[in-house]
């Protein structure tokens, strides 16, 4: 086992020594983190398809990429979103001046899942450098290959500022019985709690990046088509193992049934009669995991796809019709399974959603004004989004994060600069003139008038005292 003390060690002393505030240490940071995976990229693809059998540009879109734009955004905004905001003063304080500053945390923990296990260590990286932080980064065991590039190339363009320690539960836990200045993890409900009880012990922030069952209602009024090839592309993308994919389909019966031949056909369109064939097509992670899925989809009624090899890992986009009590609709499949579930409307639908955990994200593809609004007004989720489903991850300014127990915290962007940050509040008062003399005992009636007057409790107040 790797020892981790060292490593959070090193990454203590670098913050203390005020090395890590300035801006320019913080744009350097970013502009390696950039150099880094643009120069590397060729390594982490292989690495992405070495795990996941990720194509090189899924792997752009989705990890490299998407990397890459976090960096540059958080870079050219970094200065203005640093800038003091002043804050206004009240008449009792002046004259003063209020402001409130974003200031670095200190040594930050980064643990990411297997799935996206580039793009979900380091767009978190870019985040905490950005606010002036140090970190220590544990990719996933279950991405052995990302893991090992990355503790092959951040030491080289991040020297100090990020430490990579590789392993499983036994490192984590080590890691975990340490003190940080904030963990952020990102995977599923059992090692969050693990997590949390942990930060516990330190009285250590958190944020919890999780999962669940992320739903998509589609009704008649939407280009069935349409939805359907985004549908396919969000479930099946990464062989459906994506925390934002839409995990089950809700409609009522008349919708689903041309739905469900629009959806063979954009499975088609995307992969292929035979995924097994297609290069755009993913793996299941690992045995355990493939076991799982076939599990879900024996478990249930498949309507198309199925098909799968177990050397391979290979396992075909699956469509299913399940009868209630199927396990399948009892956790997140994580996997490419899309059941589809009949509904009588959509405040069945609602209901339903609401019945369950709040989702990472929900789904709605409609046309019908009065049905957004429905969605928006009565239920809670992560993120709501319309006609699209994923999407919303690549747009900077909006917060990616759960509620509920899809999770706690959001980041990118200026999300990340606030989480990875400490907004202090600070004022500065003068000496002259010295107004805080009013408040100072002893207490006289000038006194307690005008300090009336100041709380807005001028007339009732002097009345009282006057009679008294
Ligand atoms: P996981 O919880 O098994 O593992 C995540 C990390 O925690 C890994 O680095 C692992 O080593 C560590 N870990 C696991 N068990 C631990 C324990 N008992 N003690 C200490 N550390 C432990 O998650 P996963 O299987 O890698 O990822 C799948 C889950 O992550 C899904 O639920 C998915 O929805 C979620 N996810 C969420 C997001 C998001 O951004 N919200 C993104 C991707 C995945």
């Amino acid at each position: 086992m790797q020892t981790v003390a060292p490593a959070v060690a090193r990454a203590r002393e670098l913050f203390d020594s005020g090395a890590t505030r300035p801006l320019a240490w913080r744009l350097e940071q970013l502009g390696s983190l950039r150099r880094m995976v643009a120069e590397r990229r060729t390594e982490f693809a292989d690495a992405l398809a070495s795990d996941l059998g990720k194509h090189a540009t899924e792997s752009l879109l989705t990890e490299i990429g998407f990397v890459t734009a976090e960096a540059a955004h958080l870079e050219k905004n970094l200065e203005a979103w640093l800038r003091p905001r002043p804050v206004a003063v009240p008449l009792a304080v002046q004259p003063a001046k209020a402001w409130t500053e974003l200031t670095p945390l200190g040594v930050v923990l980064v643990i990411g899942p297997w799935n996206y296990p580039l793009q979900l260590l380091l767009a978190p990286l870019a985040g905490a450098l950005a606010a002036g932080n140090t970190v220590v980064l544990k990719p996933s065991e279950h991405a052995p290959a990302t893991s090992a590039a990355l503790a092959r190339w951040i030491p080289e363009y991040l020297p100090g500022a990020a430490e990579v320690v590789q392993g499983g539960i036994p490192e984590t836990t080590a890691l975990l019985a340490m003190r940080f200045d904030h963990i952020f993890f990102t995977g599923g409900e059992a090692a969050a709690k693990v997590v949390l009880r942990a930060a516990a012990e330190h009285l250590t922030p958190v944020t919890l990046e999780l999962g669940g069952k992320s739903p998509a209602y589609v009704d008649s009024t939407t280009d069935l088509a349409k939805a359907a090839k985004r549908l396919a592309w969000g479930r099946f993308m990464n062989a459906g193992q994506t925390c934002v994919a839409p995990d089950y389909i809700l409609a009522t019966e008349d919708v689903l049934v041309p739905l469900e031949r629009e959806l063979v056909t954009a499975i088609g369109a995307l992969f292929g009669t035979d995924s097994s064939r297609s290069e755009s097509y993913g793996r299941i992670v690992n045995d355990r995991h493939f076991a799982r899925i076939a599990a879900l989809a024996d478990g249930s009624t498949v309507v198309h796809g199925g098909e799968r090899d177990a050397a391979s890992r290979h396992f075909a986009p699956t469509l299913l019709r399940p009868a209630p009590g199927d396990t399948v609709m009892g956790e997140e499949i994580f996997g490419p399974l899309l059941p589809l579930v009949p509904v009588a409307g959509r405040d069945e639908a609602i209901r339903m959603i609401n019945d369950g955990a709040k989702p990472l994200a929900l789904y709605v593809f409609s046309n019908d004004a009065d049905t957004r609004r429905a969605f928006a007004e009565r239920t809670s989720s992560g993120a709501l989004c319309f006609d699209v489903p994923a999407a919303h991850l690549m747009v900077p300014g909006l917060p990616f994060g759960g509620v509920g127990g899809s999770g706690m915290g959001a980041y990118h962007g200026e999300h990340s600069l606030r989480t990875f940050s400490h907004e202090r509040s600070t004022l500065a008062k003068t000496f002259r003139p010295d107004t805080l003399e009013l408040i100072y005992p002893p207490y006289t009636k000038t006194k307690h008038r005008i300090i009336s007057a100041l709380a807005g409790m001028g007339t009732g107040l002097r009345r009282r005292l006057r009679r008294r």
